[in-house]
């Protein structure tokens, strides 16, 4: 087998490597905290599903049966973590005067175009949080006599009532982070809404009738009852990004237990999921990645400026998803110069029937043909993803799998076939992905592609007639435009727009 290694994850409950064990034998259920759709998504956010994304490729590609849920927050997140604040999408549909479901449609459907554009794959379900409303009342109804408390704001979860709460977070009750709120009449300092109840005499646009009068469910309830619907408790996998370790995912696991009448943390199973798993943030030099301060970096921006949206891909790829990640432009012109070679080196073998065949024999995991030094990178491959997901070692290993030379008829095929097998998990669609897609337009530019191969043709010309004056001038030309003639480019782009 070439792909043997054992599998291990880092188990934020545990804080330890554990060896993938799944509830269901051959199956992998995972569900990712999704977006809170009041605005677009940032570079940060779509790091979480990147992550998400190679995890849930790795699953695949050790065998098991993947069923990945990603949930759409269109109600109930506040604008604090705490109990204090707004809810993010009433306050934005206000400022808009917008109604909230044209805003929750319009943020959902930017989100999911940049899914796309980073080849994050479909999972088997979105769950929209506000489908789920009447399962959230049942699943607070079953919870509420033992473990809740009703305050004139809303339904409240006393965490004394169960046993580790914080476990996750490693916090105290009493003193964890910022967790100290001021509702009037809370029991903890820790206790958070299950139910928010629409205050006397104003109107959300989002409310529903329940046992604890007119309102909205708490964000984390939402995440709870999504997950438990589809899933089943316990289910292998439950994801997000490392700020979520501290409140939102401590919640759940308190609601879980209470749901499922399970008591402390000495199972991790019991916490609704035998693994927690959590990606750290991508940063700006300048700190915290924002929508609201600075350059918003949306992918659309790094589109704008001429970066393909795999380079942000390779980006992530390139860091271990539990380090932090700082972001900068150099950082993500490197990131695309490393996919270009790659395109380059899988782009020779790629001839219609070369691909055809390679494509089908990778898809069922016919390696037959690789030579025992292929044998040998694959293996290390494996051995890295295995390894909790080291997708920088993996990419190593699979750059030097596909720069081996050989000889042979079968040579292209099986070098190929092997790339694709190795780009399930990586995921950059190497099946389909040209240089010459790679190469963006940025927005702001003023020439185009034809333009650009007009003059470059002159240039040559003028080169070939040794007229040196004017192939200078027509460089000079293009310069001036924007554009960088790059001669003798190695990997054959001849010239770039800055
Ligand atoms: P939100 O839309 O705010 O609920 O966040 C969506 C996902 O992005 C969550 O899993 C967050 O934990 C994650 N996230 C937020 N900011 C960052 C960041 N800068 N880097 C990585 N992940 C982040
Ligand atoms: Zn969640």
């Amino acid at each position: 087998m070439t792909t043997a290694a054992p599998l291990r994850l880092f188990n934020s409950l545990t804080r330890q490597l554990e060896p993938f064990q799944p509830v269901h034998p051959g199956e992998a259920r995972v569900y990712s905290c999704g977006p809170t759709v009041y605005n677009y998504p940032h570079i940060g956010n779509m790091r979480a599903y990147v992550f998400a994304d190679v995890l849930g490729r790795t699953l695949s590609f050790k065998g098991y049966k993947l069923t990945h849920v990603i949930n759409i927050t269109d109600v109930g997140h506040l604008t604090d973590d705490a109990d204090a604040g707004e809810d993010k999408m009433e306050k934005m549909a206000a400022e808009r005067a917008q109604s909230i479901w044209d805003i929750a449609r319009h943020y959902t459907e930017a989100y999911w175009a940049d899914v796309k554009a980073l080849n994050i794959r479909q999972p088997a379900k979105w769950t929209i949080a506000t489908e789920y409303v009447p399962a959230m009342i049942d699943f607070a109804k079953s919870i509420a006599d033992k473990h809740c408390y009703e305050l004139d704001s809303g339904l409240y979860f006393d965490v004394s009532t169960v046993a580790d709460y914080g476990r996750l977070a490693r916090a105290q009750t009493e003193d964890g982070e910022g967790r100290i709120e001021a509702v009037e009449g809370k029991r903890n300092a820790a206790d958070f809404a299950i139910w928010r109840k629409t205050p006397p005499g104003e109107k959300r646009q989002m409310e529903w009738d329940s046992p604890w009068g007119r309102g909205a469910p708490g964000w984390h309830l939402e995440c709870s009852v999504m997950s438990g619907e589809v899933l089943g408790f316990p289910f292998d996998i439950h994801t997000g990004g490392i700020d979520h370790r501290e409140i939102h995912h401590p919640n759940e696991i308190a609601q879980n237990q209470a749901f499922c009448c399970t008591n402390g943390l000495d199972k991790a199973a019991n916490s609704g999921a035998n693994v927690w798993m959590h990606n750290n943030f991508l940063v700006e030099r300048s700190g915290k990645m924002s929508k609201s301060s600075g350059e918003f970096l949306r992918l659309q921006l790094l589109i704008d400026k001429g970066y393909h949206p795999l380079a942000y891909r390779m980006l992530c790829l390139q860091a271990h998803y539990r380090s932090e990640l700082e972001f900068s432009w150099e950082g993500l012109g490197a990131a695309l110069v490393r996919l270009k070679r790659i395109v380059w080196m899988t782009e020779r073998w790629n001839s219609d029937s070369e691909l055809q065949d390679a494509t089908v024999r990778a898809e069922v995991g016919d390696l037959s043909g690789i030579s025992p030094d292929q044998t040998k990178l694959l293996a290390q491959f494996d051995a890295a993803i295995s390894n909790d997901l080291k997708t920088p070692e993996a990419l190593t290993a699979f750059e030097q799998a596909i720069g081996l030379k050989g000889k042979g008829a079968s040579w292209a095929i099986d070098a190929l076939t092997l790339a694709l097998y190795m780009d399930q998990v990586l995921g950059f669609g190497l099946d389909k992905l040209t240089r010459k897609d790679l190469r963006l337009r940025p927005k702001a530019a003023t020439i185009t592609e034809d333009e650009i191969e007009a003059v470059l043709t002159r240039r040559k010309e003028a080169r070939a007639a040794k007229d040196f004056a004017t192939s200078d001038a027509l460089r000079d030309e293009l310069a001036a435009r924007g554009v960088e003639v790059m001669d003798g480019d190695p990997l054959g782009w001849d010239w770039k727009l800055g």
